[in-house]
């Protein structure tokens, strides 16, 4: 399993001395801390694709939930009680087994082989089958195309790793029938053994019984008989690609220091960041500046009220959806309704509780960040969409001058029309994801990838010298042109050219966009699946690599090549 963060463990220790204080006491009040505090552990681990240590998490809510009551109910029975704390020691203790050493797991340097040892902690893939089996083979080569270090195992075996992997599949013997009561019996061994690792139950045939046997046995997701091995390479992709972690960043305006103190010290006890301004006209600049996820926002203040600021920020396209949560003392329900009316998302009654304040700002920032992704993300893809990596590269640019290293590039699909009109649509889309999937297995969390058009994708390395993209980059594009697609007939294969531009010879994003598309329009002149630099000195030039690889030219017309 990879390392648990600093800030995790953290969590987890808030969340045992609340248990401890509620043991003591046996305060509803404390229980309620507890239960929010494992709430708010559950969600990072699933923030962070833990998916056996979030299965511990929700059990144990569940358990904890079932105790709530009111205070006469407190405190819980003793027996109860130790069952919890049982449960919490389990998780607890898995989650410091893993904690991080001092150094930072998050890669800076641009460094091959720090990268690909970073990466193979998160890409081992046990597969559970019977030996020989078909499914096993075709799993374990495209699992490897797409960076993943598959291994095998039989029903009953456990696999030998020190290191749990990220996922282990279930392959069963007879397809689409019941998973027999041997493999239910293994499954749950292994769910003992691997409590962080990611179970696919493959072939369940859709009944619900099926399904909630294997649940119960420790499956996280039952994939359904006829499910293509690119449904569960898709699954797997989007379990192994960890999203940034986000803190929750909120800023209050507010006229009254000591509103500020009290708001501000219940957002930092729920691990939410905050910030706040006292004159609702400093506004835009300090949005601006700290980029918050939501904004607080008091009813009265002295230069205007709260809900003018809030139709004032609506304005500005940037904040047109950015949560704003009135606080006031107003209990004046068509005032309510009337503020709501004008811009704002919820309103909340001074003073609030901290624990109704934490989860509706936290609610409001999690769907806010839905909302984003959806309108920032390409849906066949899951990359940034056109605009959204443009804007990016911008910031990137900006970040990075004037001394810092980035590179660009801009990759086509050769001939992909005719791999459309032979094909169809749907075998066409499958290539493009696929390429999409080879450039998210193999660049970093920190580096930039965008579809840009149809079967046009952007890459942005930050840090990153051109000799080591250039490498990358046309090791990617190597791999991607051995890589078969299958179609109703067989499988077809095909590749992409490439353009690629840095800083510092370019130093404005359009100019570092125009280059490599320049030089992307270069290599497809040259005959295509290639890779070529734009240096200004010398114009475009072919790089060393595409030289020795210069025999594709012979392939121009036939760029991809039907296998049966
Ligand atoms: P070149 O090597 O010069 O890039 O040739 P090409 O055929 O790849 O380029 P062209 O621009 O002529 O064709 C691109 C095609 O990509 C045309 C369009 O129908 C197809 N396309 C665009 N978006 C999608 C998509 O989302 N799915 C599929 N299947 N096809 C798409
Ligand atoms: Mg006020
Ligand atoms: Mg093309
Ligand atoms: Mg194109």
């Amino acid at each position: 399993m990879r390392h648990i963060p600093h800030s995790l463990i953290a969590l987890a220790a808030t969340l045992e001395s609340r248990w401890e204080d509620y043991r003591a006491k046996g305060e509803v009040d404390l229980f309620v801390e507890f239960t929010l505090s494992l709430n708010g552990l559950t969600e990072q681990l699933n923030r962070r694709h833990l998916p056996g240590l979030v299965r511990a998490c929700q059990e144990l809510e569940n358990t904890a939930l079932t105790l709530f009551g009111d205070s006469s109910m407190h405190p819980i029975p003793h027996d109860q009680a130790n069952a919890i704390s049982r449960q919490l020691i389990i998780i607890l203790t898995e989650l410091r087994r893993h904690e991080t050493p001092a150094i930072p797991t998050r890669r800076q340097t641009d460094d091959l082989v720090e990268r690909e040892n970073a990466c193979q902690q998160l890409r081992q893939i046990v597969i559970v089958s019977r030996p020989n089996h078909p499914a096993t083979k075709t799993l374990s080569e495209q699992l490897s195309f797409f960076g993943f270090t598959p291994s095998h195992v039989r029903w009953g075996q456990t696999p030998g790793s020190d290191q749990p992997p990220l996922a282990i599949l279930f392959i069963p013997e007879q397809e689409g029938r019941a998973y027999p009561p041997s493999a239910i019996a293994s499954i749950m061994a292994l769910r003992t053994e691997f409590p962080s690792s990611y179970f696919y139950c493959l072939s369940v045939p859709s009944n619900l019984q099926s399904i909630v046997l294997l649940q119960r046995a420790g499956a996280d997701a039952c994939v359904p008989v006829g499910d293509t091995v690119s449904d569960v390479l898709s699954r797997i992709l989007d379990l192994a690609q960890t999203r940034e972690q986000e803190t929750h960043r909120v800023l209050i305006v507010e006229d009254s220091a000591t509103a500020i103190a009290h708001v501000r010290r219940s957002l930092s006890q729920h691990g939410i960041d905050s910030r706040a301004i006292n004159d609702p006209r400093l506004l835009l600049e300090a949005a601006a500046e700290y980029k918050p996820d939501a904004i607080l926002m008091d009813m009265y203040m002295p230069f205007c009220s709260g809900v003018e600021v809030t139709s004032a920020l609506r304005q500005v396209p940037e904040y047109h959806s950015l949560p704003v949560i009135y606080l006031s003392s107003e209990s004046d329900i068509a005032q309510q309704v009337e503020a709501l009316r004008l811009g704002g998302d919820q309103f909340l009654t001074k003073p609030t509780n901290p624990i109704i304040l934490a989860a509706v700002v936290k609610t409001k920032i999690q769907r806010y960040r839905e909302m984003l992704h959806s309108t920032r993300h390409d849906s066949l893809t899951g990359l940034l969409n056109h605009a959204t990596a443009k804007d990016q590269i911008e910031r990137m640019m900006h970040d990075a001058m004037p001394d810092g290293r980035l590179v660009v590039a801009m990759i086509d699909i050769d001939r992909f029309k005719s791999i459309n009109d032979r094909f169809g649509h749907p075998v066409g889309d499958q290539v493009i994801r696929s390429l999409s999937w080879l450039l998210r297995g193999r660049l970093r969390n920190t580096d930039l990838i965008g579809r840009y058009g149809g079967e046009e994708f952007i890459v942005a390395l930050p840090d990153t010298e051109l000799e080591r993209a250039t490498v990358l980059l046309d090791q990617i594009r190597q791999d991607f042109s051995e890589l078969p697609h299958a179609h109703a007939q067989g499988s077809v294969r095909a590749t992409f050219s490439c353009g690629i531009a840095s800083l510092p010879y370019f130093i404005t994003s359009s100019s570092i966009i125009q280059a490599a598309d320049a030089a992307l329009l270069q290599a497809k002149r040259s005959g295509r699946n290639c890779l070529l630099r734009a240096e200004p000195e010398s114009g475009l030039s072919v790089t060393s690599v595409e030289m020795e690889q210069s025999t594709y030219r012979g392939l121009q017309f036939s760029p991809f090549a039907v296998v049966s």
